[in-house]
Order: C-alpha cells, then structure tokens, then sequence
C-alpha cells in the first residue's frame, strides 16, 4: 500500500496532501532499481569467485579423475623402464656376448632429452609444468631406448642367422653312415704321411679313409652345394661340395652318385655310395675337409654321435695305420 505524506497547513488549520512531482518519482524508481541491480551484480560476482558453478564442479572431478589416471600412467611408465632395463641387460652380456658383439654403450642407450625449447611452453604453469616436462622426458627417453633395442635385436637376429647357416653348413659328421666304431672298424686310414698302397712310398694322406662294404651309403657332411660330381683316374667316381664360409669337402672312390652337380644339399643326405673306382684297393670312402683351399685333418669334423671315448679311439685309429687305402 502507497505511503502517503501529508503537511499541516497552519492557515487552514489542517492537513493537506504533498503531491509528490513526477522527477521525484522517477529519481525514486532509478535509485531503488540501481540498489536492486548492484546488489545482484555485487551478489553474483562473490558466488561466481567463491562457489563454484555445477560447469565448474564438472570440471573439478573430471581434473581428479585425470590426476588419478596421470600418477597411474606414471607409475605404468616406471614399471616398463625397469622391464626395458632388464632387457638391456640381456641385451648386453647375453645375447651380443653370444656373437661377440660389444655391449651398447650406456650414453647411446641415454640419448639426447630433446632441447630447451622444447619445453619452454609448459613452463608457464606453475602448478604441472614440470611434472609435464618431467614426464615427457622419461617418455622420450623411454622411446628412444625401445628404438635402441629394436635395432639392436636386428643386429642379433642377422648375426644368429648366419650362426645358423654356418652351422649348418660346416662339415660336421661322418660321410659314412654305418661307419661306428662299435661296428667294427677293421681299417682306418688318417690324414698325414702314409705309405700309398700303390705306389709304396710315403706319402702326404689329405683326407681319412673310411672303410665300409660296398654300397654302403655316403652323406653329406654339412648343408652346401655340389661343385663337382664326376669320375677321374685317381679319385675314381668323386663329389666335391662347397659349404661356403670357406669349407669344402671331398668324398672319393664312389661305386655311384645320386646327386648332380649343382645340386643344393643338406647335413645327411644321401650323395652317393661307397666303392673302390680310382686308384684305390677295397672299398673305402676317402674323405677331405678344405678350408680355405687348404686341405684340413678331418677327424676334427667328425663329431657325431660319438661319445668322448669313441672319439680319442677314432682319433687313435686314424693315426696309427701306416697304410692309405689310395
Ligand atoms: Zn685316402
């Protein structure tokens, strides 16, 4: 209800009615109506600096949550530096040690940080800006060591694969199958000077002369191709194969071949049988190892299935006849 105002008229003896004018009202309406705005304006200036707007509180939680999951990815990533660092060290004084390799030096596996500027714009943040740059450190370090590793792994594998190859290749067993000493070998001739069973006269033996029945099967010593498959008035019907790595064998006096040249062979395989062609006087397979071009003991690549005991009587064996078979 409107307040009304009223004075005392002193000649008329009573009260009358101030009539309020209509710039006073209206200086009235703009003051209430510009307390009313200020105060509002006072009112959501303090709730929007001290109380936070629900969009604020959103925001709020999703930063927890994100702090959580941050020292969660940061302890993840220092639980693969130290599988990482267990795998350098496997690394080197494992596997390159294998092959003979040196250990990576610690400052290649370290690498470079990255520069200065690289940081420079989380450095403005007082509060994570070096928690930030701290972490892109360590995951750049990490990164650059998974690269290191990697590569390293290559070098390993290519090294191991020519391990491989050469151990396939390199002579290693008997060229006689059924020539085991506890079968009975009757004659063995070594690699040295003998006496030609032909000739009679002492003469450089470049090979190991395995005697066996005739037709008893001829193996290849080592994984290798044929470079020769063929007949002559010495070695009679003989194979030469290459191994690579600088190996070569010979196997001589070959009743037959089975394989041509040129052929591919692998450590086993069936490549002719024994016989007694060439210049020779029973049934023998005469064997060489050439490394290098030069002609090799190669009782040192006859190894298989032999028991140490076995091996010094080969040994033996072949060293003591006088006699060559050619
Ligand atoms: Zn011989």
């Amino acid at each position: 209800m409107k307040k009304e105002k009223f004075f005392f008229d002193a000649n008329l003896l009573r009260y009358e009615r101030i009539e309020e004018s209509l710039k006073s009202k209206f200086v009235r309406f703009f003051s209430v109506v510009s307390a009313v705005l200020t105060t509002a304006l006072l009112l959501t200036v303090f709730l929007h600096k001290y109380l936070p707007s629900p969009q604020e509180k959103s925001l709020l939680s999703e930063i927890d949550v994100m702090e959580v999951e941050y020292q969660r990815l940061v302890d993840e990533m220092e639980r693969m530096e130290k599988v990482l660092g267990n795998v350098q060290k496997r690394d080197s004084y494992t596997y390159r040690s294998l092959f003979g390799l040196d250990p990576i030096d610690n400052n290649v596996w370290r690498g470079g940080i990255g520069g200065h500027n690289e940081y420079e714009n989380f450095e403005q943040y007082k509060k994570v800006g070096e928690t930030i740059i701290e972490t892109q450190k360590r995951l750049r370090r990490l990164k650059h060591a998974l690269v290191i590793q990697s590569k390293s792994l290559d070098t390993i594998m290519n090294y191991a694969k020519k391990e491989e190859k050469f151990l396939a290749s390199r002579p290693s067993i008997k060229p006689v199958r059924s020539d085991k000493l506890a079968k009975g070998v009757n004659f063995l001739s070594g690699f040295g000077y003998r006496i030609h069973p032909i000739f009679k006269v002492k003469k450089m033996h470049y090979g190991i002369d395995f005697t066996a029945p005739k037709g008893t099967a001829i193996q290849a010593t080592g994984s290798g191709r044929v470079v020769k498959a063929t007949r002559n008035a010495g070695f009679g019907n003989h194979i030469v194969i290459d191994h690579g790595f600088g190996y070569q064998t010979i196997y001589a006096h070959l009743s037959k071949i089975n394989i041509r040249q040129g052929d591919q062979v692998v450590r086993g395989q069936l490549i002719g049988t024994v016989g007694s062609s060439g210049i020779s006087t029973a049934p023998h397979c005469h064997y060489e190892v050439h490394v290098n071009g030069k002609p090799v003991n190669p009782i040192s690549y006859c190894l298989d299935g032999l028991s140490v005991q076995e091996y010094k009587e080969l040994v033996t064996l072949a060293g003591q006849v006088v006699q060559s078979l050619d």
